[in-house]
């Protein structure tokens, strides 16, 4: 596969999923993903996409967070 963005070489390699949007702000450790080898895009499966969604809904629950979580992806 290539990258969309610049039509690089796509890797397999385990990242660290950041997210924020407003207060709401997480990591996810060990998200399997393709990374382009020029640009560093992040690509992710559909599958693993949903999951990252269901990681942030959880993040709505609370009503305030110190620290920032961090998720390990299984
Ligand atoms: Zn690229």
């Amino acid at each position: 596969m290539k990258c969309v963005f610049c039509g690089g070489k796509l890797k397999n390699k385990n990242v660290t999923f950041s997210y924020e949007a407003g207060n709401n702000r997480f990591f996810v450790e060990n998200v399997p993903a393709e990374v382009c080898s020029s640009c560093g895009e992040q690509t992710y499966q559909p599958e693993i996409a949903d999951k990252l969604l269901k990681y942030a809904r959880m993040q709505d629950k609370a009503s305030k967070t110190i620290e920032v979580p961090v998720h390990e992806f299984a």
